[in-house]
């Protein structure tokens, strides 16, 4: 049985490295470590259709905890900028949702991994226009897929990326409390984040290390080769994530089933307990006391009415075991 103040003290240590420049985000940690659960944080990906806020109401309806967003139409470059009254009608419909995490994620469009110095310029202002959209609306993480080097190599894309991370950071200079957290990926084609390696190769030769962390996609993950589904490949990919990342950088999760086999390099996310992973994987990772107050959202394939991510959570939350808290 553990307290919330033991909670508090086991599990603290793995945000205090962006304790002091994320304090939103260290703010509502605390603050879920003392809802006296030991369950993570679940939650799902929301539409924004018909503003923001609305995505407030679609996470209500489905009881989740966390919640993913994009604060833009992603499949677009260009956006009109914020107004200041959806702005204040995001951050009310926030407020009485209550003291738990939201995140970005980013446009589909941008890659920071290209060296074509044109499509280069693209992308970092657009990246810099969601860090700023996050920081405006106090969204402390902005999750981005680390991109592709079409064809130029996984070194010389990763060097990219990360010069052209560090271009956004400078360019959205008055955004300096949002976090920017890389997605583990499948891998497939030239994309670039499938090693825990090349996430860590980033995160050390940025200069802006401080404000970035890790968004782990189960389906990714597994389809890249990392397999939780069975209990030595979890300890073994947790214990790798924490010698080669650090489990302090982990904030963030993404749960997913697989649609494809370990290692396949295809990203296709399936309902939990649906796909390659299945549910001993899943139970693993909601019974974890590091993982204790952590935000994890479906992304999931869902009607209008959510009923697919209601059960998903459903399942989910059935998977805890009862004895733990
Ligand atoms: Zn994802
Ligand atoms: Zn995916």
């Amino acid at each position: 049985m553990q307290t919330a103040s033991q909670n508090i003290k086991n599990n603290c240590c793995f945000f205090s490295k962006t304790c002091t420049n994320n304090k939103r985000a260290a703010a509502i940690h605390v603050s879920n470590l003392l809802r006296n659960s030991t369950l993570p944080l679940l939650g799902a990906h929301m539409s924004v259709e018909g503003g923001l806020h609305k995505a407030f109401e679609r996470i209500t309806l489905v009881k989740g905890e966390s919640l993913q967003i994009f604060s833009k139409n992603q499949r677009q470059w260009e956006v009109p900028p914020l107004r200041d009254s959806e702005i204040k009608q995001f951050k009310k419909a926030w407020e009485q949702w209550g003291q738990k995490h939201v995140a970005v994620h980013d446009s589909y469009l941008i890659n920071l991994a290209n060296s074509d110095a044109q499509k280069s310029n693209r992308a970092v202002g657009a990246f810099a226009e969601e860090i700023n959209r996050a920081g405006l609306l106090t969204i402390p993480y902005l999750i981005m897929h680390p991109g592709s080097h079409v064809g130029a190599g996984i070194e010389q894309g990763l060097k990219q990326l990360t010069k052209n991370l560090d271009r956004a950071f400078e360019k959205a200079a008055e955004a300096t409390a949002v976090m920017v957290l890389l997605e583990t990926t499948a891998g497939q084609g030239t994309v670039l984040g499938s090693r825990f390696e090349e996430l860590a190769y980033i995160i050390s030769h940025s200069k802006y290390s401080d404000r970035l962390g890790v968004c782990y996609d189960t389906c990714h993950t597994f389809a890249a080769g990392y397999d939780i589904s069975t209990k030595k490949g979890y300890s073994k990919t947790f214990s790798d994530f924490e010698s080669i990342i650090g489990l302090d950088r982990l904030k963030f999760f993404h749960l997913n089933d697989s649609k494809k086999e370990l290692g396949s390099r295809v990203d296709r996310h399936d309902h939990i307990g649906k796909g390659k992973i299945g549910l001993t994987g899943f139970r693993q990772l909601l019974n974890d006391p590091r993982f204790v107050a952590h935000p994890m959202v479906l992304e999931t394939p869902k009607e209008k009415d959510l009923k697919e991510d209601i059960e998903n959570l459903k399942l989910l939350r059935s998977l805890a075991t009862k004895n733990k808290s």
